[in-house]
């Protein structure tokens, strides 16, 4: 026997039934979209955290270098962060809260070169 994917209710009539009416029907959708976005922002927020670790525990003296394969490796993703501050060069350091990264190639190695973030950065724009 069929039940309603929404109060699973049996359902009679056709097999095909999914829902015992058009107002379970919108609900259960209703319902399913809400878990997808908030999963999303679980996930999003699983990988942000997740950086954020990865960049402190390589970054114990407030500046350090690490080979861009070695952090992503244990799950960095770069294309995640919170925000992002530009120094006088030119260069725009990315930012998982308070720990920044930039990558760069040193003598022919990629690097992410790690900063954490001052107060004085905030004034720039
Ligand atoms: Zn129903």
């Amino acid at each position: 026997m069929n039940t309603c994917k929404n109060c699973a209710t049996e359902l009679k009539g056709r097999v095909d039934k999914k829902f015992c009416n058009s107002y379970c029907k919108s609900a259960y959708h209703y319902e399913a979209n809400k878990n997808k976005k908030d999963s999303l922002f679980l996930d999003i927020d699983k990988q942000l955290k997740t950086n954020r670790r990865l960049l402190k525990s390589y970054n114990k003296s407030g500046y350090a270098s690490i080979n861009v394969d070695t952090l992503n490796a244990e799950g960095f993703n770069p294309n995640y962060f919170t925000h992002y501050w530009k120094n006088s060069k030119g260069d725009v350091y990315l930012f998982c809260y308070e720990y920044g990264f930039l990558k760069r190639e040193i003598n022919q190695k990629k690097k992410y070169i790690l900063i954490i973030w001052q107060t004085h950065m905030e004034k720039k724009k």
